[in-house]
Parts: C-alpha cells; structure tokens; sequence
C-alpha cells in the first residue's frame, strides 16, 4: 500500500516537473515575441515639458507615453532613464543606450553621428520674453539678451540671427534653467520648440510673459526617436512606431496630451 502511494506520487511529481520544464521553456523560446527580445537601454532629457518631464519623481510625458506604445508594439522591455541632454547624446553615440527620445529634432548634421526613426511630431521654434518688449518677429531678438538650451536647435537657430558664440547669447544646460533666467531677468527672451513655449505660458501666468512665432525665421522641424549609428533595434522600433501611427494609437496619446487629432499626413519624413 505505501509501496503503491509512493509510486502514485512520484508518477505526479515526475509529471509536475515535467510540465514545469516544457512551460518555461515555451517561454524562453516563445513565439509571441515579447520573451525572446532583450531589455533595451532608453535615455531621455526629462526636462522638456510637455514631451518628457518629472512630475513626481517619474519620467512622464507625450515622448514617455508614445513610447511605452511602441515598446509594447515592438516587444521589447526597456528601462528608461533620465540623464539629461548632453549625457543622453554621448550616450547613443557611444551604443551605450539603445535609444533616445526626448522632443529630439531630426536633422542633417545629427544624421552624421547618429540613427533616427520616421518623424513622430512636427515642431518649430518660439521667442518668449517677458510683457511690454514689444517682440513681432525672429530678428527682434537681435539686440536682445537672449536664453538657450546648449546644443538644440534652438541655440542654432538664435545664433543664425545674433552670430554664433555671440556674447549676447546665453546658453543653459537645460530648457528649464533658460526659462527660469528669463524669469529673473538675466535674458530678454528664450527661444525653443514651440509646444514648449505654449506649455510654460500657459501654466506660468505669474511669469508675465508672452511668445510669438515666425515661420520666416523659424523653420518647421521633425522630431524622431534617435539611435546610435548602425543599430540593430532601430528597424523593428521603427516599424512598431509606424503601427502605432496606423492604428489609431498615436492618435489617442495625441488627444491625450494636446486635446486635439494629431494630422498624421506631415509625419512622412
Ligand atoms: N528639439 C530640440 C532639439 O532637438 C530641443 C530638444 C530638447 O531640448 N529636448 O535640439
């Protein structure tokens, strides 16, 4: 009788195990394609409201939604980390990280050291400056004291009016810090992505400033997920970012984060 139960549950033991064994090795070389990927390294900027910013500690944002899609369509895992604008670069230039995304304008001189993905959002520049300066156009800021962030195009296009190192030119580490010097008066205006501008003016009414646009001056721009040179991820992402555009998903983070249906037809870059 012992003899006959312990022979039962070794027959139901060898069977659980056995199962156990086929179910995780279903997983490791499963099909459905979120298993056999890696975990990719993602970098941001987090300090470019409203695309990827801190609110509360975590990285959130129009960027930070749009990829969590496209991870999620391409199947991998990824973990995301803030380091900032100029250590997000060196990065992904050095195939330290896998991707970046963080409002990132694609253009012919990043394309030299750098991979990008399909433009996921049209973009161009803003001044900002504060009431009464009696700013209507790009070239008003040419005597002006005037904010940038380092390294954007922004900077770029600010030293296309004043001259390039112009003293007249302030350069900030991040968007954030030359918005907060035009607020304590050390610059006359800041110039960045226009979406930025809009989002600082309307949840900074104490600030007392206001913005214009000039598509003379200020030309439209693309932004793209950016990747290191030759990457082996950057296809798939791309594909899954072209899904997402697709199937109505871009659109529903879209109307999330601007209240408004996104015109996809300008995203063919
Ligand atoms: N779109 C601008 C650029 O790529 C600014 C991006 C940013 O500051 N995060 O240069």
């Amino acid at each position: 009788m012992n003899k006959l139960i312990k022979g039962i549950m070794i027959l139901l033991l060898t069977v659980l195990v056995a199962c156990g064994t086929s179910d995780e090795k279903e997983q490791s070389d499963g099909t459905n394609g979120s298993n056999d990927k890696p975990t990719l390294s993602v970098v941001t900027e987090a300090g470019f409201m409203p695309f990827t910013y801190l609110d509360k500690g975590e990285v959130v944002g129009f960027d930070i939604d749009l990829l969590a899609a496209v991870m999620d369509e391409a199947g991998y895992d990824y973990q995301l980390e803030n380091v900032g604008w100029d250590a997000m670069l060196l990065s992904v230039e050095k195939g330290e990280a896998d991707l970046a995304i963080a409002g990132i304008t694609v253009n012919d001189e990043r394309k030299e050291s750098y991979d990008f993905s399909s433009a996921y959002f049209e973009s161009t520049h803003k001044v900002v400056f504060r009431e009464g300066e009696g700013i209507t156009s790009g070239e008003d800021i040419k005597d002006l004291k005037v904010g940038v962030q380092s390294g954007t195009t922004g900077a770029e296009a600010v030293e296309k009016i004043l001259g390039k190192n112009h003293e007249n030119i302030s350069k900030y580490d991040s968007n954030t810090l030359a918005l907060m010097s035009l607020q304590s008066g050390d610059v006359d205006a800041v110039v960045t992505d226009n979406v930025v501008a809009d989002e600082y003016v309307a949840n900074n009414p104490e600030a007392n400033v206001e913005m214009i646009t000039d598509p003379d001056t200020f030309e439209s721009e693309f932004y793209g997920i950016m990747f290191p040179k030759d990457s082996d991820v950057k296809e798939d992402i791309n594909a899954a970012l072209q899904t997402v555009i697709d199937n109505g998903t871009y659109s529903e983070i879209y109307q999330e984060w601007f209240g408004a249906e996104p015109d996809t037809d300008v995203l063919t870059q």
